[in-house]
């Protein structure tokens, strides 16, 4: 038998972990979300990322971190994303179609998951841009509301149309039959949103950290300043805007956390980089 012989191994060249994508939406120019099918396997925690991605010009997968935008109990998986114009990733990902194929890393990991946080009695997210998305997972998983009386959904970015994603989600989740029938009318009261813009005129301005140190927020909610007894937080931003929340929390005498060493606050990047 020569290798002449043996029957030609013409392995057909298919995506590596690929999945269907079944829904894009375009918010502006420069964002996007989409839904994707669900690994049979994949089982994550609500808040965690993974990697996602396109097979590169050179055949090699072109992957990024991206948080999981979908609660773990939905039976797709969806993203929020944003479009960098020269991204090697996201130039071409922004042009993605239902019934296309992208490739989807089942290995979900992450620090902004509940069991990285102590009981407490209400539990802030505090997000800038695209870094909404592991709370638009916890904000859509009762698990969040079984564990908090309250959850407080701080989100900032430069103009009002960049908020319209956590906006129409926060609008949905008021009036979802399953969260209704579990807390009823009440649930208004445990889901608060605080939208605010930092370049366009809109009825709620300013950065979140200013908007904490200066108690606008407390005060606008009709809360308590936070306190390490009952607040508990979670972020997901730029480096620097991290930083300074994490300083502002601090401030407050909460303490940072981590999946192994739960605490009071924990912190996650929504993208490395200055931002775009
Ligand atoms: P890159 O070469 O990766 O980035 C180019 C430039 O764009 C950099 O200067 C970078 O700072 C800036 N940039 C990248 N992402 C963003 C962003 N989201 N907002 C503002 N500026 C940005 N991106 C998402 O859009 N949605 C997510 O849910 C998301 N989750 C992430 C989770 C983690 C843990 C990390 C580390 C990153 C996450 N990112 C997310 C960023 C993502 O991994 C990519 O950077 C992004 O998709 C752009 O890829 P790219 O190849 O086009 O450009």
């Amino acid at each position: 038998l020569t290798v002449a012989d043996a029957a030609p191994i013409t392995a057909k060249k298919t995506l590596p972990d690929a999945q269907t994508v079944t829904a894009v939406k375009h918010w502006t120019d420069k964002l996007f979300s989409f839904r994707v099918t669900r690994p049979a396997s994949l089982r994550f925690r609500s808040g965690e990322f993974v990697m996602i991605g396109l097979l590169g010009d050179n055949g090699k997968p072109l992957l990024r971190a991206y948080s999981i935008a979908s609660p773990n109990w939905d039976e797709e998986l969806e993203f929020y994303s944003i479009k960098v114009q020269d991204g090697p990733l996201t130039s071409k990902l922004q042009h993605i179609q239902p019934g296309d194929q992208i490739i989807l890393r089942p290995k979900p990991v992450g620090t902004l998951v509940l069991d990285a946080l102590l009981p407490g009695k209400r539990l802030w997210f505090l997000a800038t841009g695209t870094g909404i998305a592991p709370f638009a997972s916890l904000m859509r998983d009762p698990e969040t509301y079984e564990r908090y009386e309250q959850v407080v959904m701080m989100h900032t970015c430069r103009t009002a149309d960049e908020l319209n994603y956590g906006r129409e989600l926060v609008e949905n989740l008021k009036h979802d039959p399953l969260l209704g029938e579990l807390y009823g009318e009440d649930f208004a009261n445990r889901l608060l949103y605080y939208p605010t813009t930092t370049r366009e005129d809109t009825p709620l301005m300013g950065r979140i950290t200013d908007n904490l140190t200066s108690g606008k927020v407390f005060e606008d909610l009709g809360l308590p300043p936070i306190s390490t007894e009952t607040d508990r937080a979670m972020v997901c931003g730029s480096l620097a805007f991290n930083i300074d929340v994490k300083a502002v929390l601090e401030g407050f005498g909460l303490k940072e956390g981590a999946n192994s060493d739960p605490k009071e606050f924990v912190v996650e990047k929504a993208f490395v980089g200055d931002g775009v």
